[in-house]
């Protein structure tokens, strides 16, 4: 079978940031490994006036160090075009639909639509609407609409957003974005969990002490300091990334591979999180905000950041001890952890599995079973075992079994867009996850923005609060990473 997909992108938000650092690499990867080859053609969209041979020129500079031959490169710009469009202006609508129709026909793309909205989300509902009223979306092929995070800032508004877009896209033709479901390690959670006997007959609460999760940032917040201020680590980071990997752990085998199915479970985990309450928050969650260090003065503290209030009290740096009321998963923390400038920069999930009594070592003598999933750029998996030393005596040390992944794997957002090409749902996030994510979320804002005196100073390179360690050690705990 043909791997060639046909489809028109009309990308809004065609000048920015995300459309020039990944979306025209990803399709490019796409393009040169034969997932689309002739029918397709990209109409990128945005405010400001350039001509179809600029933007060809910008993605020839946004492939430039990836490109096999500038031949093939030139003939993959070839297929771009640009229009000038404000989002609010319905006529700029009847000009993309000429356009979309043209493009079209001339590379007999069969009627088949993907909207990209790579632009803020408080204009989704307007570009949603008017994609349906003109009549961009297409009776002859699938029509797609694939936005980009942040989906909303609490439950109430990204109700709000999602019932503007429901309005004229159904929930099976929305693709929402959360780029880390597209990381073959995060993919690789079904397959430890399900494709194996071993993990999946220990993956409970009888064998498994605490599962943690961190997404550590070596950054401080750049260029974005007006977003984050808004938003901060809560919302920007575990909202999504870290509620999804955590959705992973905690769900039961799915009746299928089909990505219905799959949201199923994913959404049953999360309806099953135990809310947090403003009684318990200090004993549960803990927020941090990065300030200067001695050894490191050149490195601002946060309130120093460009577009940063000077009084701000918005957390870089949050750890948290999430719990399920699902029965199977009774005294099973999952320990979270996410902030930015800490030491390193690392993102890793570790399962840490309960220890035995043995009749042959001692319970000192034996260090836990530790499943690691390497997600950041060292991708693998390890596990910690006790094995004997080599050599005469029968001493036991703890020893790693690693699986480096070092072939090439294509980047989350090749991944994804191909997905969304071949109607493949399973690494896009339904409804009802956001849904519950954001219940989730917003507990624990509402507790945080009545007090903020539980906000914690932690030194830029180090890896957070004392705090946060304190809240494993409580229960006899400590972070593997
Ligand atoms: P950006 O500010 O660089 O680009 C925004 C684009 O929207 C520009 O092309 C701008 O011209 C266009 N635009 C804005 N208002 C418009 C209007 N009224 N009419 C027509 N065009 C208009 O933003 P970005 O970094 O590319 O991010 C796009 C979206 O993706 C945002 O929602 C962002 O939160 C999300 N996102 C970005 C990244 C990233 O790495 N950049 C990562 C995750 C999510």
């Amino acid at each position: 079978m043909s791997q060639n997909q046909k489809a028109l992108f009309i990308i809004f938000g065609g000048t920015g940031d995300l459309a020039y650092r990944k979306l025209y690499p990803a399709l490019y990867k796409l393009y040169k490994n034969n997932y689309l080859n002739e029918n397709f053609a990209v109409i990128g969209t945005a405010r400001r006036e350039w001509t179809d041979e600029y933007y060809q020129n910008i993605i020839l500079d946004s492939i430039d160090s990836i490109k096999t031959s500038e031949q093939e490169a030139k003939a993959f710009a070839g297929h771009f075009r640009y229009q000038s469009h404000n989002v609010n202006d319905t006529d700029n609508y009847h000009t993309l639909k000429k356009l979309a129709d043209q493009l079209d026909e001339e590379y007999q793309i069969n009627g088949n639509r993907i909207f990209y909205l790579s632009m803020s989300p408080n204009l989704f509902g307007t570009i949603a609407a008017h994609l349906r009223g003109e009549n961009l979306v297409n009776e002859n092929g699938f029509n797609r609409l694939i936005i980009e995070k942040p989906f909303g800032t609490n439950f109430n508004d990204s109700n709000d957003l999602n019932n503007d877009i429901l309005q004229s896209f159904d929930e099976e033709q929305i693709y929402r974005i959360d780029h880390y479901l597209g990381k073959d390690m995060i993919q690789s959670l079904l397959s430890l969990k399900f494709a194996n006997p071993t993990f999946k007959h220990l993956w409970n609460k009888d064998f498994i002490s605490n599962m943690q999760v961190t997404l550590a940032e070596d950054i401080g917040v750049e260029e974005r300091g007006g977003y984050y201020d808004t938003s901060g680590a809560l919302r920007d980071m575990i909202q999504n990334h870290v509620l999804q990997i955590v959705s992973f752990l905690f769900m039961d085998e799915p009746a299928s591979s089909q990505s219905d199915d799959i949201a199923v479970e994913k959404v049953k985990a999360l309806k099953n999180l135990q809310l947090i309450t403003p009684e318990n928050i200090d004993d549960k969650f803990i927020r941090g905000q990065y300030t200067t260090s001695e050894e490191e003065p050149s490195v601002l503290d946060y309130r120093s950041e460009p577009n940063i209030e000077a009084d701000s009290t918005t957390e870089t740096f949050v750890a948290g001890k999430v719990e399920s009321l699902d029965k199977n998963w009774e005294g099973v923390p999952i320990y979270i952890r996410s902030g930015k400038r800490m030491k390193d920069k690392e993102t890793r999930i570790d399962i840490v599995f309960k220890n035995e009594p043995s009749n042959l070592y001692e319970a000192d003598e034996l260090s836990e079973n530790i499943l690691t999933l390497h997600v950041g750029s060292n991708q693998g998996i390890s596990l910690q075992i006790n094995n004997k030393v080599v050599g005469h005596n029968f001493d036991i040390v703890p020893t790693s079994l690693d699986y480096k992944m070092n072939e090439q794997t294509p980047d989350d957002y090749e991944k994804l867009l191909l997905n969304a090409l071949q109607g493949n749902k399973a690494s896009f996030v339904y409804w009802e996850e956001v849904a519950y994510s954001w219940k989730y979320i917003d507990a624990i804002r509402e507790a945080w923005d009545a007090d903020s005196s539980n906000l914690l100073l932690y030194p830029v390179n180090t890896n957070g609060p004392k705090e946060a360690f304190d809240l494993l050690e409580q229960d006899g705990n400590y972070w593997v990473w």
